[in-house]
């Protein structure tokens, strides 16, 4: 509602002026506020409803114990329909068999090589910032 976004006390808060902290679901937040702006607030919960679903999906059908933190982060930072691409592909690869359903480890493989790869074609870093010492 401020007048000027950001407004100087947002911009403390995510110490814009000092860096964006390393918290990733704080990495999105102006392009948040603006859509907010745009669409309204249920719209915006909404679409944080289907990514938080999606990211819930993925771990399900693909984690293989140490992929949870990548998947979401890819479902926090990424275009939801691009991360959905993603998944109807490995799900094409599972019903055609080029893909192994048994193979949980290789599976977690195929989504992460994915998501990077899209990430990396988006300039997305999905890696954790960490403050320089
Ligand atoms: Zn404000």
């Amino acid at each position: 509602l401020c007048a000027e976004v950001p407004c100087g006390r947002l911009r403390r808060a995510l110490k814009l002026d000092q860096g964006l902290d390393s918290f990733v679901s704080h990495r999105p937040i102006l392009d948040n506020l603006s859509q907010i702006r745009k669409d309204g607030v249920e719209a915006f919960l909404d679409e944080q409803a289907r990514c938080r679903e999606l990211a819930q999906r993925l771990i399900a059908a693909y984690d293989a114990g140490r992929s949870k933190t990548l998947i979401c982060t890819a479902c926090a930072l990424l275009p939801r329909r691009t991360v959905e691409r993603i998944a109807a592909r490995l799900e094409k690869g599972l019903r055609a068999g080029t893909l192994d359903a048994a193979d949980r480890r290789g599976l977690a493989r195929q989504l992460r090589l994915q998501l990077e790869a899209a990430a990396s074609d988006l300039r997305i870093d999905l890696r954790l910032r960490r403050k320089k010492t």
